[in-house]
This record gives structure tokens, C-alpha cells and sequence, in this order.
């Protein structure tokens, strides 16, 4: 494979498996931009490494601290609209999109607007602007690969025959609050939260596996990438996550992808496809992995479930309002400012208080972003006991 690449996130949970990815396993990929955030002794390494023609940080002072680490000589650009500028002007093949939140629509629209093919691992674009997003794809003809170990499995599971679909089963770990009581989960801490069962991801997305808020937006995800209704996706929880998702056919017939959970599996399909790379990862031993096991998610335990699946059928602005609200209020629980039940107590006042309208263009969404950003101001700043 001889690709050149930009890797927006390239010092997070993702972007650090993507570059090692490259560096164990892909001869003859080139790195033409990379992106930090607040991580600047994490990137320096990693530009001295890749060499990349342009890198993108997020303030002046970030520049001069990395220039002070590098020996290798690049651009060095900052502020949001260099770093939309970056994703699309580039050298690169694909861009891979490791961003994680709502910071990551704008490069990923601008870099579809300048015909660049997308790995995507940031699943708030599609969930803030899925249908923006996939007709503007489908009118720069640029391919979408998922880097998202389920959307990979449904997609690797979907080259038998796309047409004929009965539904897709979106497989989820249930994370680390799983067979926890609704009582002790009320009193769970952001160090409890974060201690997730099988992935070791970045902070935002393990808080959302443990409020199963992450499940919800992979439907939303999941409809947008392949085009289903929501009725044809059920979510099924599976603690051990070796089956990554299925998808069964109208004849019956369930195809799954199965693996160890590893995201370099699903980074390397996303650049790869459909080729396979050939690596020596750690491979699934059947007789050691133990009983894979299945059971239904409990909505009333994990209401962020039931907001998301309300956002998913509603439509319009108001999954980018859910998207905005939960990544504040995953901030909050963070910090500890708030509880775990506050996450989706939060989300719910906004629902009650939000008119939902119709998404044609980038403004609506923004419109949306700039309403929840307003509500957030409006709540009374001392605690948050909004149990609902
Ligand atoms: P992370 O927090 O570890 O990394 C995020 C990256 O984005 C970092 O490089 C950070 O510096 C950068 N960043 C953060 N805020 C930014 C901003 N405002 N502007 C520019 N750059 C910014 O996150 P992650 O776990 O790697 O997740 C990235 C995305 O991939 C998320 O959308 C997540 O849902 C998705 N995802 C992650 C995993 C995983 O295993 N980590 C699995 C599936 C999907
Ligand atoms: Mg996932």
C-alpha cells in the first residue's frame, strides 16, 4: 500500500494506535499532517518520527514549545480555522478524523469538500450532522471508511450483499456499570466510570460507554453509515467484546466479525480495505476466551440509552443538541462537579426546553450548538440536583 496520510488527533487514544499501526505494520505510508491538542510532549516525538510537512497546535505558545522540542522543520499552524484548513489542504489520500467531540465536523466536512476519502473514528460528526455529512460524500464522491470497531464489523459484514439486510445487531461491552445496582451507580465517581472492562480509550468515550450514551450514538452513527431506519438496529449486549457486531440477512443467516478487542484492527481495515494487513497482533484463541454471552440493555439503569434512541427517531437538530449537552456534561462529571445520573438529568432539561427544527445546512446545527451553549448558561451555576 503506497498512501499518504493526515492524522487530525494524532495524540490521542486513536491517533497514537494509528501511528503505531503504521509504524508495526504498513511500509510505504507517508505522513503529510498530524495534529496535538494540549499533549505537546506527546507530538514532538511524533514529528520528529513521521515527519509530517504540517502540523497544527492549538495556540501560539503550544508552536513555540513544540518548535523548542523538534529537530525536524515543518509548518507549524494554529486556531480552529487552520486546523479546518489543514484537514483539507494536504497531500493526503486519506484523513484519518481521531478528533474526539464536536471539534471534529468542521475539518471533516472540509476535508470531503476538497474530494479527501475519510477514515473516520470521530463519530460526533455523523451524529451532529449525519446527513450533511453523507451527501456531501456522496456528491464528492469520497468514501467513508469507519474506524469504529462495530461500524467496522457491520461493514466487513456487510460485503456479502448489502440489499438484503433484515437488521443490524450493534454489539455493546454494557461497560464497567453493567451488573452495578441503579443505587451504587448513583454514587459512582469519574475514577469508577473510567475504569472500563475490555478498551483502553480516551476519557470522553469511556465516560460515555459507562452512561451507554457511546451505544447511542453508534446508532445514530450506524443509521447514517448504512442507511437504516432505526427499527432495523437492535443494540445487544455482549460483556466480552470478541463478536465487534453482526448483521443478519432476510434469510436468516447472521454474519459476524469477530477479534480480540484491539482498535488497530479497525484503523488498519479503514486504510487497508479491502485489502487485510498482515500483522502479528495477539490472535483469539477459542478454547481460552470463555462463554460469549448475550442479554438486553437495561434503559432504565442507563437513561443516556433512551435519549439517544429519542434523538435517533426525532431527527433534525436535536441529536446535535443531545451531542453538545452530554459532551459538556461529561466535562462536569470529569471534573466531579457532578453526578453520573446528572449526565442524562441534564440532556432530559434540554429535550423539555428545546424546539426542534429541521437540518438543511452547517448553520442549523450551529444554531442548535449555540442554543444548548445558551441553556447551559442559563442553569443555576452552584449544583445541578436536577433528578428527573
Ligand atoms: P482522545 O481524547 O484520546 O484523543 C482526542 C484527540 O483529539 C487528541 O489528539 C486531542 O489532542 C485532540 N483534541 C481534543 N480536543 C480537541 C479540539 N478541541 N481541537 C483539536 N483537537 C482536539 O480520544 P479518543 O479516545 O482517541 O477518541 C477519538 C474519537 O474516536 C472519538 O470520537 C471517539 O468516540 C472515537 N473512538 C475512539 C475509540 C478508542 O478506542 N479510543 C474507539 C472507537 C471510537
Ligand atoms: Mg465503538
Amino acid at each position: 500500500m503506497k498512501k499518504t496520510i493526515a492524522v487530525l488527533g494524532a495524540t490521542g487514544s486513536i491517533g497514537i494506535q494509528t501511528l503505531n499501526a503504521v509504524r508495526t505494520c504498513l511500509n510505504n505510508v507517508n505522513i503529510d499532517v498530524l495534529t496535538g491538542y494540549k499533549n505537546i510532549d506527546r507530538l514532538a516525538p511524533l514529528v520528529d518520527e513521521f515527519k509530517p510537512e504540517k502540523v497544527w497546535v492549538p495556540d501560539k505558545e503550544a508552536a513555540s514549545k513544540l518548535n523548542a522540542l523538534v529537530t525536524h522543520r515543518c509548518k507549524v499552524f494554529t486556531g480552529d480555522e487552520e486546523l479546518i484548513a489543514c484537514a483539507a489542504e494536504n497531500n493526503a489520500d486519506i484523513v484519518i478524523n481521531a478528533l474526539v467531540g464536536r471539534a471534529g465536523l468542521a475539518p471533516t466536512l472540509a476535508a470531503i469538500s476538497a474530494g479527501k476519502d475519510i477514515a473516520l473514528a470521530n463519530k460526533e460528526t455523523l451524529v451532529t450532522a449525519g446527513p450533511l455529512v453523507i451527501n456531501l460524500a456522496r456528491k464528492k464522491n469520497v468514501g467513508i471508511t469507519p474506524i469504529d470497531s462495530e461500524h467496522s464489523a457491520i461493514w466487513q459484514c456487510l460485503q456479502d450483499n448489502p440489499q438484503a439486510v433484515e437488521k443490524i445487531l450493534l454489539t455493546a461491552s454494557g461497560g464497567p456499570f453493567r451488573t452495578w445496582s441503579q443505587k451504587k451507580i448513583t454514587n459512582a465517581r469519574a475514577e469508577d466510570a473510567l475504569r472500563h472492562p475490555n478498551w483502553k480509550m480516551g476519557a470522553k468515550i469511556t465516560i460515555d460507554s459507562a452512561t451507554l450514551m457511546n451505544k447511542g450514538l453508534e446508532l445514530i452513527e450506524a443509521m447514517h453509515l448504512f442507511n437504516q431506519p432505526l427499527e432495523n438496529i437492535e443494540i445487544l449486549v455482549h460483556p466480552q467484546s470478541i463478536i465487534h457486531s453482526m448483521v443478519q440477512y432476510h434469510d436468516g443467516s447472521v454474519i459476524a466479525q469477530l477479534g480480540l478487542p484491539d482498535m488497530q484492527l479497525p484503523i488498519l481495515y479503514a486504510l487497508s480495505a479491502p485489502k487485510r494487513v498482515k500483522n502479528n497482533f495477539p490472535r483469539l484463541d477459542f478454547t481460552k476466551c470463555g462463554d460469549l454471552t448475550f442479554e438486553a440493555p437495561n434503559i432504565d439503569k442507563f437513561p443516556c440509552l433512551a435519549l439517544a434512541i429519542q434523538a435517533a427517531k426525532t431527527g433534525g437538530t436535536l441529536p446535535a443538541v443531545m451531542n453538545y449537552m452530554n459532551e459538556w456534561a461529561v466535562g462536569e462529571f470529569l471534573k466531579n462537579k457532578i453526578g453520573f445520573y446528572d449526565i442524562s438529568s441534564l440532556i432530559a432539561l434540554a429535550f423539555r426546553s428545546y424546539t426542534v427544527k429541521p437540518v438543511k445546512t452547517l448553520a442549523d446545527i450551529q444554531d442548535a450548538e449555540a442554543w444548548a451553549a445558551q441553556f447551559i448558561k442559563s442553569l443555576p451555576s452552584t449544583k445541578y440536583e436536577i433528578h428527573v
